[in-house]
């Protein structure tokens, strides 16, 4: 082979090779430099041929670092494979970068990869941010004044406060894992156990809802505490997650709102009772019969009152003290409330004088009631007296009535009463 002949064979081995690519075998010397005779020649074919090796191996070493794989190895006198292997070396220093930043290290930065530098930089900013995000939320829950709970979509506690840690009773690891429903939530405020389709903040979790009520907690100590909530859903990648509640410890208002319930009832009832009698007083009576005229007037339904005064009172405070006439109110009161009927609104007008609002009853029918009511006294046994007579007067309700014209025309039937011989019941036609 000559010179001429070696350059063909090498030149039609490229063609090949740019044509039909390197492929699985790599490239192969076309011939073999041993069998060249002139001995320059057969030197520098040699050299070739170990370019062909270099070439060849390049390419293999290139195959197994673009799968991926690190520990891939080419030969150190390779000139080919030079800048592969300062690659190799470069991610390979990633890698362990990358696993440094896994096990919490964010102060990693890369400066050797070019743009992907900065995509890397950018990355690991962004974790940061969030991870500083992520203590502020701790600390937040750490300080805040209401507990706060986790929850995963099933209801089971995954992260818990200190507040709501101090509030209940349990430590974070008593109370993590248990399931809200289960544990903290089963009980309503008066007690009694939720079922399964009433507990609304568990729905409210388990659906993925907004939910904000007054409602209790149990303590650990058993103590149902009555407590304010409000849980929001969280998602993850837009699917439920759980939910965020809070709530806070309201016993002490709870028990605020109670007595100032209490105390509003009893000034309510200060305020309407007579203080003597215990019976109801002007005031009361004057406000229901506004709403009993209003009713009368709206419905055409029948209303009467009854007005009545203990008649010659005078001579019992004369004769056996305002003490025993203070009694005979008393006795008075209590005789005419055990004779009337629920709907009936008896009162002390004032004095000697009461008066009853008889709805739905028509005048005759109260006149006739009236009567009953002046024989009962009539023949009661008040001990000091032994006897007393009372007057009525009774008027109906008419179109255009109101509590004033009403009970004027009582009092001027009682006045009637009075002056046809006291007792006796008179009516207003
Ligand atoms: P009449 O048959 O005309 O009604 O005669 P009366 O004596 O009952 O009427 P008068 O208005 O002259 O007297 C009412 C008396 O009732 C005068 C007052 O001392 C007495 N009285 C009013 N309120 C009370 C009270 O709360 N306790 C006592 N013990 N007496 C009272
Ligand atoms: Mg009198
Ligand atoms: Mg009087």
């Amino acid at each position: 082979m000559d010179a001429n002949q070696v350059l063909v064979e090498i030149s039609t081995c490229f063609k090949e090779a740019m044509r039909n690519g390197i492929g699985a075998e790599g490239l192969s010397f076309p011939f073999d430099p041993e069998d060249i005779v002139d001995d320059g020649l057969k030197d520098i074919c040699r050299r070739l041929s170990a370019v062909f090796d270099m070439i060849n191996e390049s390419y293999r070493y290139a195959e197994l670092l673009a799968r991926g794989d690190l520990k891939a190895q080419a030969s150190r006198t390779n000139i080919f494979a030079m800048p592969l292997k300062g690659l190799q070396s470069s991610l390979a220093h990633l890698t362990w970068q990358a696993n440094q930043v896994a096990a919490g290290d964010l102060s990693q930065q890369v400066h050797f990869l070019g743009e992907f530098s900065n995509s890397f930089n950018l990355m690991i900013n962004s974790i940061r941010e969030k991870k500083i995000i992520e203590q502020q939320f701790k600390l937040i829950t750490e300080v805040l004044g209401e507990g706060v709970f986790l929850v995963d979509y099933s209801g089971k506690i995954i992260f818990s406060n200190p507040e709501s840690n101090r509030l209940l009773g349990y430590s974070s690891s008593e109370i993590e894992n248990v399931l809200i429903q289960e544990v903290i939530h089963k009980q309503q405020l008066d007690g009694t156990l939720y079922k399964p389709a009433e507990n609304l903040l568990f729905d409210a979790i388990s659906i993925g809802i907004n939910y904000d009520d007054e409602g209790a907690f149990t303590c650990k100590s058993g103590f149902l505490m009555p407590v304010t909530i409000a849980s929001r859903p969280v998602f993850k990648d837009e699917k439920l997650d759980g939910a965020v509640i809070a709530f806070r410890d309201i016993t002490e208002q709870k028990k605020y709102e109670q007595s100032l319930e209490t105390i509003n009832k009893l000034l309510e009832t200060q305020a309407t009772t007579d203080a003597l009698t215990g019976i109801y007083n002007r005031v009361k009576f004057d406000r229901t019969l506004i709403t009993e005229i209003s009713k009368a007037e709206r419905y055409s339904s029948p209303l009467s009152v009854i007005i009545f005064d203990i008649d010659h009172f005078k001579r019992v405070n004369d004769t056996y003290g305002h003490s025993a006439g203070d009694n005979v109110l008393k006795r008075l009161a209590k005789l005419v409330g055990a004779n009337i009927r629920e709907t009936d609104v008896f009162a002390r007008w004032g004095g000697e004088e009461f008066v009853i609002q008889v709805p739905g009853v028509s005048l005759a029918q109260t006149a006739i009631f009236a009567d009953k009511l002046r024989s009962k006294i009539e023949e009661f046994d008040f001990s000091e007296p032994e006897r007393i007579t009372v007057s009525f007067g009774v008027a109906a309700f008419q179109h255009g009535d109101n509590g004033t014209t009403l009970i004027n025309r009582a009092d001027k039937a009682l006045y009637r009463a009075k002056e046809n011989g006291r007792n006796q019941v008179c009516h207003s036609e």
